[in-house]
């Protein structure tokens, strides 16, 4: 046995998962972009044959024995050997155990799309109770709105509830205590890290998130005529208090008459990096048909990478297609000397970082000055954009922190009282009072993430920490964190996207920044500001 042979065994095997993995990226862009029922079967089909390429337990075991080879020295074939190991690992359970998963999945994900509640005797889809809750000032009807988006548990939850026991049948078998613990893992993020980090950055922001929500409940106050007691979280903008609430409307007329894409192309011009072979690609506008949301995808890791987007002129259009542009440069900007299992980020915590550093830009003073242009009635919106930049990263902490709770829990003990659990970390994480007629409900099975997308969410707070730990780096290496100049994109292309997945995450981080990730700088960004700045600036 040599190093020669694991490279041997390369030089067979990438090519063959090169051209599945294009041609199963090729059918999930033609389901997304059309809906068509055959390319949602294609997907599936090479979806299967994809995870099948990872199956092979003979391999997985000669994989293993490489990974003890002293010789074995080369830091790119050991960095190789490793995203094939974790790859590999989780797929040695009984085929049938993985079909089982991944049909249920798909039905689970089929349910989640058709699913319509009812309101006011007609069917309501997610856009439009998000409209609501965003416009409407009558308490009782909010209320009632915010019920319904609350249907969908009650129809996944036993879906979802089943597919907890599968993944967690799974993760015994490969010696885990359950599902979340394997997820974390296979993700190298170590849990007693990841909690101590979390509670840190909780007691940190605790006092700020408290102001915070304290002059959104006496805004609310004003603006629904009702007692405290009555507020319920019916009075955020969205079904879980996961949003700034305030501004909405205003902040929108912001990018009236701005073409947003050609203003998102003109900032990652201002920093050196040409995004218009991805605009090219990309399919932006809405259409009947195709996936609602957004996302960026690399085709091929040679360089065909796509945004899907369904822009409209609202702030959170702009703020998203910058953000899913910042997916793509990242994507963009591997070495291209890299081999192809590593030319990918390590962990959605780096790439989500760049693309939420490029998100911000929507809300910073500076930015939208370039973004949008000048006016005098704009000043005083720009403004209140830097506010609700903080408050949307506090108030957003707080439900990343329910929901890694909640999903830790969830695999640690599915049989426990689930809603109950839910409405506890919800009144302790962002300190909203659980509504009185909630028991035996399951308002936890209604966020999409549970069941869909699970054991991923706290990749957003760390990414958020991360940016700010970036925007902090640039501060002192460059005097300033405004995105002004190519030296910003020259710095992050050579310091965090060259690297691709030759390096674990943490060790990106810091050769990114110097030091390990923490939540100082995000804390220093977002908590270090006295309250009445939070009061007076809400007040707007
Ligand atoms: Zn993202």
């Amino acid at each position: 046995m040599s190093p020669h042979h694991f490279e041997k065994f390369l030089e067979a095997f990438i090519p063959t998962i090169t051209t599945k993995s294009k041609q199963l990226n090729k059918a999930y862009w033609l389901l997304e972009t059309t809906g068509s029922s055959d390319a949602a079967d294609l997907k599936a089909e090479l979806d299967a044959e994809y995870r099948m390429l990872f199956q092979d337990a003979k391999t997985y075991q000669q994989l293993l024995a490489w990974d003890e080879d002293v010789n074995l020295k080369s830091p790119l074939l050991k960095r190789q050997l490793n995203v094939l190991i974790r790859e590999f690992k989780q797929n040695q359970i009984p085929k049938s155990l993985v079909e089982e998963i991944a049909n249920k999945e798909a039905a689970l994900a089929q349910t989640y799309s058709a699913f319509r509640p009812m309101f006011e005797g007609k069917t309501i889809t997610e856009n439009e109770i998000l409209s609501i809750l965003k416009t409407e000032n009558d308490p009782k009807r909010r209320q009632q709105v915010w019920k319904v988006s609350k249907e969908i548990g009650t129809v996944l939850a036993p879906q979802i509830l089943n597919l907890v026991e599968l993944r967690n049948q799974a993760a015994k078998r490969l010696g885990y205590s359950d599902y979340f613990q394997m997820q974390l893992d296979l993700q190298e993020v170590n849990d007693e890290w990841l909690s101590n980090t979390l509670q840190s950055l909780m007691e940190k922001s605790d006092m700020a998130y408290s102001k915070v929500l304290s002059a959104l409940d006496e805004a609310m106050l004003k603006r629904f005529c009702v007692s405290k007691e009555n507020l319920g979280p019916w009075s955020f903008g969205d079904p879980f208090c996961q949003c700034d609430p305030l501004d909405l409307l205003e902040l929108d007329s912001l990018v009236e008459g701005v073409d947003i894409p050609s203003a998102s192309k003109r900032f990652y011009d201002t920093i050196g990096i040409d995004v218009q072979s991805v605009l090219d690609r990309s399919d932006m506008f809405e259409r009947p048909g195709k996936n609602q949301h957004a996302f960026c995808i690399n085709m091929d890791r040679e360089k065909d990478v796509r945004t899907l987007n369904n822009v409209e002129p609202s702030i959170k259009w702009l703020e998203t297609v910058l953000h899913e542009l910042g997916h793509a440069v990242y994507e963009l900007g591997f070495d291209d000397k890299l081999p192809w299992l590593l030319r990918a980020p390590p962990h959605m915590i780096t790439t989500e970082a760049m693309a939420l550093l490029a998100g911000r830009q929507a809300y910073r003073h500076n930015a939208l000055l370039r973004l949008v242009g000048n006016s005098k009635e704009k000043e005083l919106l720009m403004k209140n954009a830097e506010a609700s930049l903080q408050r949307r990263q506090l108030i957003f902490s707080r439900w990343v922190l329910v929901m890694t709770a909640f999903e830790r829990e969830l695999y640690r003990n599915p049989t426990q009282d689930l809603n109950a659990l839910w409405w506890d970390l919800v009144a302790r994480f962002q300190k909203i009072s659980p509504p009185k007629d909630r028991a035996g409900k399951h308002d936890w099975a209604a966020k999409y993430h549970i069941g869909l997308a699970p054991v991923y969410y706290f990749s957003y707070l760390l990414g958020e920490m991360f940016a700010s730990e970036i925007e902090e780096m640039m501060s002192q290496t460059m005097g300033s964190s405004d995105f002004v100049s190519s030296k910003v994109g020259t710095l992050l292309q050579q310091k965090l996207f060259a690297p691709g997945n030759s390096l674990c995450w943490s060790a990106l981080i810091e050769h990114v920044t110097g030091k390990p990730l923490q939540c100082d700088a995000w804390i220093k960004q977002f908590c270090d500001v006295n309250a009445d700045q939070i009061i007076c600036k809400l007040q707007h």
